[in-house]
């Protein structure tokens, strides 16, 4: 399922760029345009569900075990010492991309807890994390 005005389900279908981490038939992640910490992914599935409630549970599973694999892969390659998984439904919530997805933000213990969005420096290094983070089975 798509929504033809959807910003995610454009990245998906590849109409407009991201800097992808990973994909598999069902799901796909790249890096947070504007990140809480550098290496910020957004996971997501494939099917356009504006928020969780709206989710099918096999996707929904999906989708998470791709979340606890790429925190592992953050952790180990980063590497950072955790992360923080978000999921935010509805506009009082704080959504403002109505496809629902996951924010996998890296936390490090040398650095206070950020919550406010921030950007890379240039492309090349926003390039860098993709490569660094990119990620297959
Ligand atoms: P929300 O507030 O809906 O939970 O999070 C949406 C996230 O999507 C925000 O952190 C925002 O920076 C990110 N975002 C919005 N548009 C784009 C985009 O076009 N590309 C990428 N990579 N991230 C985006
Ligand atoms: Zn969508």
């Amino acid at each position: 399922m798509r929504d033809e005005s959807c910003i995610f389900c454009k990245i998906i279908a590849g109409v407009i760029p991201a800097s992808k981490v990973y994909e598999d038939a069902h799901t796909i992640a790249f890096l947070d345009i504007a990140p809480f910490e550098k290496g910020h992914l957004l996971v997501l599935p494939k099917y356009h569900a504006p928020t969780l409630p709206d989710l099918p549970p096999e996707d929904l599973h999906r989708t998470i075990e791709v979340v606890q694999k790429l925190g592992r892969h953050l952790i180990k390659t980063l590497p950072c010492d955790g992360f923080n998984v978000l999921q935010n439904n509805g506009a009082c919530a704080t959504q403002t991309v109505p496809h629902v997805h996951f924010h996998l933000v890296p936390r490090h213990n040398s650095t206070p807890i950020c919550w406010i969005p921030s950007s890379y420096p240039n492309m090349d290094e926003m390039a860098a994390y993709q490569r660094l983070l990119t990620y297959s089975e």
